[in-house]
C-alpha cells in the first residue's frame, strides 16, 4: 500500500457520495500525474501486463517506492529473512503516519540520504526477497478498492489500473484477468490475513474528515497500540498473556492456547481487540466483573447512584 501521490480521480471522487468507506491500496512508488486509470475493475476482467527481466524499465520501480507495510509482510519478511521482528523493523523500516487515516504504519526503508534510492532488496536479478515480497508489490500494477455502499451489509472490492509512465510492462501483449494475476501473485493468503488490519484503516480513513471515530482524534496511547498490533506480534504476545488482558477479556481456551504458537490467530484477535478500543465495535467482550465496575464507574461519572 501506498499513500504518497495518490491523484485526485474524478470518477473514483465520485464514489464519495454513495459509499461509506473507501480506500486505495498498492499503487507503489511516486505518482506521476494521474496514473490511475478510472475504470472499475471486477476479478474477471482483464488487462494488459507483464513484467520480466528483459523488460527495459526493469527495476526502474523499486526506487524510491513507496511501500507501507502490512502485519503480514511484516511476519513474512522477517520469517524470510530468519531475523526476529524487532532486527527487522529496525533494520528495515521506517515509521510513518498514514495520513489518509492518520494512523501510525511502517515503511519499507529505501537506500539513499532522500529514499530516493534502490530498494534495500533490489539487486539486479530483481527482488532479493521475491517470495516474502509485500502484498504492494504483489499487487502492483493493481490497486484495491473496498467500498460499503450505504445500508449494504458487506464490503464489496474492486480494483484499479495504475499505469505510471516508466512502466513499460503495461505495453506487452499479456492479457490476464485480475483474478488469475491474483492468484500468480499469491496475494490470497496476505488479504486473509490482513483482512481485520485492512478493516480498521479503512474505517479510519472515512472517519478522516470529521477528525477521527464519531468525529475525535484517537489518543496517542491507542496509536501506538494500533502500531504495536500491526508491526509487532512478539511485543502483542507478551501483551496479550502477561499482562490483565485475560482477566479482563473473554477469550476462551482453545484461543489462549493457539495465540501462545499461532501468529495469525493472534492477529486475528488483536485486530479485534483494536476495533473494540477504537470503533466500540463487540469484537471482543469484557469479563462480566469488569464490565459491571465500567458500568458503575460511569454511572458515577455522570452524577448517576
Ligand atoms: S521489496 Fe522487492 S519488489 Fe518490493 S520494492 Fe523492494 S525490491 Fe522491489
Ligand atoms: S514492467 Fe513495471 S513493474 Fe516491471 S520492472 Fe518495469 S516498471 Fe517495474
Amino acid at each position: 500500500m501506498s499513500n504518497q501521490g495518490i491523484p485526485e480521480n474524478p470518477d473514483l471522487k465520485r464514489l464519495d457520495k454513495d459509499v461509506e468507506v473507501e480506500i486505495f491500496d498498492a499503487i507503489r512508488g511516486p505518482g506521476e500525474g494521474n496514473p490511475v486509470l478510472p475504470a472499475r475493475l471486477r476479478p474477471e476482467d482483464s488487462f494488459c501486463f507483464s513484467c520480466h527481466k528483459d523488460i527495459p524499465c526493469w527495476n526502474a520501480c523499486c526506487h524510491g517506492a513507496d511501500v507501507t507495510l502490512t502485519p503480514m509482510d511484516i511476519l513474512g519478511l522477517s520469517r524470510h529473512l530468519g531475523i526476529r521482528l524487532r532486527e527487522f523493523l529496525t533494520e528495515y523500516t521506517l515509521p510513518a503516519i498514514w495520513d489518509k487515516a492518520n494512523l501510525p504504519v511502517a515503511k519499507l526503508k529505501m537506500s539513499g540520504a532522500d529514499g530516493k534510492g534502490p530498494c534495500m532488496f533490489m539487486v539486479e536479478e530483481g527482488c532479493s526477497v521475491y517470495d516474502a515480497r509485500p502484498v504492494t508489490c504483489r499487487y502492483y500494477p493493481l490497486g484495491l478498492a473496498s467500498v460499503k455502499p450505504k445500508g449494504a451489509d458487506h464490503k464489496e472490492d474492486f480494483y484499479f489500473l495504475v499505469k505510471e509512465s516508466h512502466c513499460e510492462g503495461h505495453d506487452e501483449d499479456n492479457r490476464q484477468t485480475v483474478s488469475d494475476f491474483r492468484q500468480e501473485q499469491g496475494i490470497d493468503v496476505y488479504d486473509r490475513v490482513n483482512r481485520g488490519w485492512m478493516d480498521i484503516v479503512m474505517k479510519m480513513a472515512s472517519w478522516r474528515s470529521l477528525g477521527g471515530p464519531y468525529g475525535k482524534d484517537l489518543s496517542t496511547q491507542v496509536k501506538k497500540m494500533f502500531f504495536m498490533v500491526s508491526t509487532d506480534v512478539d511485543a502483542l504476545r507478551t501483551f496479550i498473556l502477561e499482562t490483565k488482558f485475560l482477566e479482563s477479556y473473554e477469550v476462551d481456551a482453545e484461543a489462549v492456547e493457539a495465540i501462545k504458537t499461532d501468529d495469525e490467530v493472534l492477529l486475528s484477535l488483536g485486530f479485534d481487540w483494536m476495533k473494540n478500543v477504537m470503533f466500540n465495535e463487540p469484537t471482543v467482550s469484557l469479563k462480566e466483573p469488569v464490565l459491571r465496575e465500567a458500568i458503575s464507574k460511569a454511572r458515577e461519572n455522570m452524577g448517576a447512584t
